[in-house]
């Protein structure tokens, strides 16, 4: 009853996220645990569930059904065809006029038989390998999909991070996971039908055999299973650990970090950081072997009794005249091979119960609703932004990075958002882009509360260039676009003319059909820090829709004077959009209408530069002390 009503608790929780006014904050929502359990783990799946799942696809494509009968057959035939030749053979030896011709075309028949199947066996499991290969990628790519579209703050949660953890344990590998399961199966179709060929001419002479070796395959599975549920219940402590070590490991190979790494002579405190984790790991690893070896005994146990019930039953029968003895030999041939069938079938399943569980978690992850869906308001025209009484801290962490902000922003203006490094700009952007949502307070759009707009809405409200600009492998063109279908090639060129970027990738051979990045193409084109983020500028600026342009900080790889220059260009570019511009460097953003100082998560000082040199300061401190540095180089360009 308790588990029925949880179903429904969150099944209300979901609905409530369709129908709701207020879109979920599934960042915060989700860092409770009992939280996360319910809404990542609705429902338990059993082994039948999540054979379902694995076989709806396959069970849709006729051929490889075909396949995995005719392999099972084929492959399932051979421990009998041996059986029977031993039996054939001891049977021809027994005569008293033995002839060797007859035992040479008896083993010839044999060879055939036995090429033919182990051949046509050999071709179907390596014909379809690739199709259960594709299968796996094509969940990875759901899952990759998950990630890319799930709410950003999730990223920050670890809690949420260590749980989910397992999602691509079972996708990762063609030996293990979802597709060493599908490849398992086809083969356990080949050992099903030797242990039932086998088992059946077993059942013959004594039930008993056939009984003993049903009783090893429960055993076995039981046993198999109780470590395996163990582990998996705590493969949550396991991530934990490797997640961690893990990115250790990383670092330590990583080229970025080894300048750091050498200079500040890091590597012992790298090492006294691992060196724990490694131990935790390894424990965990002695607690689930200890626990394997106890079990095992019961499960060597069960293997004897097949042999001891088939050996007695079989000398018993041959002793009492029952069976002769070549019927004997073929027998006591049938109980070894069964005996290894029935321990292989046994293995299989014991691995399929434990990749699929961990599949489980898989499917949990990609179908889980991690985007915080909800609002049903719409923004149209110019946009005008408001934040009322807006508080916030990182989800996980108590410092107050905003304290009852209040900023208005009407629509068409352009301001500048300032402040030293570390004062909250980008979280600002971050919360008024929807990334994350205000702690307390509110963000409103053209007066509407931004958490009833949705998320994609919102999004494309915004022409963001942030900090961080990192082109991807792909050609100029997908970059600014954004994506590969149905790109408008003029406005590509336009926006990139606008950044400033055309005359370097109008001289490239391939122009804006140039491939970025060496990692997929050896001439892909590198551009310049400063190069990248003027494909950044452009591809905010090729976004339709667009109504409020924000510039993070993008020009930092620039110095102040450049930085100044592409900001002003850049207001000349915009005709009639809220525009923000931040930056920690004031000298930048003087020509703005308004420029707001931002300190200790507060708005301290608000005007134009002009007004905000006359007040004695904190805006005119900070620009003195910059000044210092390029007032040389700023006459220069005011002059
Ligand atoms: P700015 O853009 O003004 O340099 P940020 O908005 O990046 O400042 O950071 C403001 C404060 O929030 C800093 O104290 C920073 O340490 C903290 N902060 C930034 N990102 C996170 C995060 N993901 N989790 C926790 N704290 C963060």
């Amino acid at each position: 009853m308790n588990g029925r009503k949880e179903l429904l608790d969150i099944k209300n929780y979901s609905d409530n996220m369709q129908t709701t006014e207020k879109r979920k904050n599934l960042a915060v929502d989700l860092l409770d645990k009992e939280m996360r359990k319910k809404y990542l783990h609705t429902e338990k799946h059993g082994l039948l569930d999540i054979l379902k799942v694995m076989y709806r696809p396959v069970l849709k494509n006729g051929k490889i059904v075909v396949a995995s009968i005719g392999y099972a057959i084929t492959d399932g035939i051979l421990p009998l065809l041996s059986v029977l030749i031993v039996y054939v053979l001891v049977r021809l030896l027994a005569l008293p006029d033995a002839m060797p011709k007859r035992l040479i075309l008896a083993a010839g028949i044999y060879a055939i038989a036995f090429f033919i199947c182990s051949f046509v066996s050999s071709q179907l499991k390596h014909r379809n390998y690739s199709f259960f290969m594709g299968l796996r990628l094509r969940n990875l790519s759901k899952a990759m999909e998950q990630f890319m579209t799930m709410d950003y703050g999730l990223f920050e949660n670890s809690s949420f991070l260590d749980d989910i953890g397992n999602w691509d344990r079972s996708l990762q590998s063609n030996n293990a996971g979802l597709e060493g399961s599908y490849h398992r199966i086809f083969d356990m179709g080949g050992t099903l039908v030797s242990v039932i060929l086998l088992g059946a001419l077993l059942i013959l002479v004594s039930p008993w055999i056939a009984l003993a070796g049903v009783l090893f395959v429960s055993v076995f599975y039981l046993v198999q299973k109780n470590i395996t549920i163990y582990k998996h219940e705590r493969r949550e402590e396991l991530k934990k650990v490797s997640r961690r070590s893990d990115n250790y490991t990383a670092k330590s190979s990583d080229f970025q970090y080894g300048k750091d790494m050498r200079v500040f002579q890091m590597k012992g405190r790298f090492q006294q950081a691992f060196t724990p984790l490694l131990e935790a790991y390894e424990k965990l690893y002695r607690i689930f072997t200890l626990r394997e070896l106890h079990l095992s005994f019961l499960e060597s146990a069960a293997l004897v009794l097949i042999d001891i019930v088939s050996f007695l039953t079989l000398i018993f029968k041959v002793q009492n005249g029952t069976i002769t003895i070549s019927e004997f030999v073929m027998l006591l041939t049938a109980v070894t091979l069964f005996t290894q069938s029935i321990q292989l079938f046994a293995q299989g399943l014991a691995y399929i119960k434990s990749e699929t569980l961990y599949y489980g978690d898989t499917i949990d992850f990609m179908e889980a609703d991690l985007v915080s869906t909800g609002g049903a308001n719409h923004v149209n025209g110019p946009v005008s932004i408001e934040f009322k009484d807006v508080s916030f801290h990182y989800p996980g962490s108590d410092a107050m990075v905003l304290e009852n902000l209040n900023l208005m922003i009407e629509a068409g203006e352009k301001c500048a958002l300032v402040g030293i490094n570390g004062a909250g700009k980008t979280t600002l952007v971050k919360l008024l882009t929807g990334l994350y949502q205000p702690t307390t307070g509110k963000i409103l759009i053209n007066g509407e509360d931004a958490t009833t707009i949705p998320q994609e809405e919102l999004f494309s409200l915004y022409g963001v260039v942030f900090q961080e600009v990192q082109p991807l492998a792909l050609t100029i063109a997908e970059n600014v676009a954004a994506t590969d279908l149905n790109i408008n090639r003029n406005r590509v060129k336009e926006s990139l003319k606008k950044a400033g970027l055309w005359e370097k990738v109008a001289s490239l051979p391939n122009g804006i059909d140039s491939s970025m990045l060496k990692m997929i193409e050896d001439d892909g084109v590198i551009l310049s820090g400063g190069e990248n983020q003027k494909l950044s500028i452009a591809r905010a600026l090729y976004r339709e829709g667009t109504q409020v342009m924000i510039m993070d900080e993008p020009t930092a790889a620039l110095d102040a004077i450049a930085e100044q220059k592409i900001y002003q260009e850049f207001d000349a570019i915009l005709s009639g959009k809220t525009t923000l511009f931040i930056s920690h460097r004031l000298a930048s953003t003087r020509f703005c209408d308004r420029i707001i100082l931002l300190d200790g998560g507060s708005i301290v000082q608000q005007g134009t530069h002009d007004e905000l040199m006359k007040e004695e300061g904190l805006y005119q401190t900070m620009f003195l002390t910059q000044g210092k540095y390029y007032q040389a180089d700023y006459r220069e360009v005011t002059a």
